[in-house]
């Protein structure tokens, strides 16, 4: 159906490639979460800690990408052209939301149909919306082997939702500001390297280490006050 790359991406964007990871991912606005948008408010959650909240994922050319994108989901021709796309790069791994999250059962299965349509491709699905996709397996939904599930905890340092994921079949994550983590990247330069654990079903929990930046702007008014201080202790 689709001749080209370009083709592709007039319907669904851009593939994104975050530095971290070994392929590629797709990545919407993480504003339009729809678990996200509330749990955003509740103080110590992981969606109040969002890192794609801030950083480069707040410029104006990123958000535009991923508003694009987040436009395409309903599109018809989505699937047909999200598997060329992930089809065209040739990686074996590719994730799912980078940023953002499915918005319903609808979007799942075509998550789902695009992971049928590339069985040498594994895919992760990283979620915090259990109930789209509870509904979706209770009801008889497929989870191909090639798609890893993970139901991410709510909140920083929580429970991850083990008895969902128990229940359907699933994997979780989970994040710590302290110890207790078994994702290595922050012992190798926040980076995956050879690592693929995210995508092994049988790996049943991930818990990443969770580190707190500063954002730059505090960062420069932080610098602007010591600054200030400073000469006005050098005038006395
Ligand atoms: S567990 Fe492994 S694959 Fe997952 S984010 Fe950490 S380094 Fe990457």
């Amino acid at each position: 159906m689709f001749k080209n790359k370009k083709q592709a991406e007039a319907i669904v964007g851009t593939l994104s490639k975050p530095s971290k990871m070994p392929g590629y991912a797709y990545s919407t606005p993480a504003k339009r979460c729809l678990i996200g948008q509330k749990m955003r408010k509740v103080v110590g959650s992981m969606c109040a800690f969002c890192y794609a909240l801030k950083g480069r994922y707040v410029f104006k050319n990123v958000q535009e990408a991923m508003e694009k994108r987040f436009a395409s989901l309903t599109n018809d021709l989505w699937v047909e052209a999200m598997t060329y796309l992930i089809g065209k790069v040739k990686n074996p791994h590719f994730r799912w939301h980078d940023s953002g999250d499915i918005q319903g059962i609808w979007h799942l299965e075509k998550i789902v149909q695009v992971a049928k349509n590339l069985p040498q491709v594994s895919f992760w699905l990283p979620t915090r919306e259990y109930a789209f996709v509870s509904e979706y397996i209770e009801k008889g939904g497929e989870v191909p082997s090639n798609l890893t599930i993970r139901l991410s905890a709510l909140m920083m340092d929580g429970p991850a939702p083990v008895g969902i994921a128990q229940r359907l079949g699933l994997c979780v994550s989970g994040a710590s500001k302290l110890g207790n983590f078994n994702c290595p990247s922050s012992k190798q330069g926040n980076k995956c390297g050879d690592c693929r654990k995210c995508w092994d079903k049988n790996e049943f929990a991930i818990n990443y280490k969770k580190t707190l930046r500063c954002h730059p702007m505090l960062i420069t008014i932080c610098f602007v006050i010591f600054t200030f201080m400073f000469i006005k202790g050098l005038e006395k």
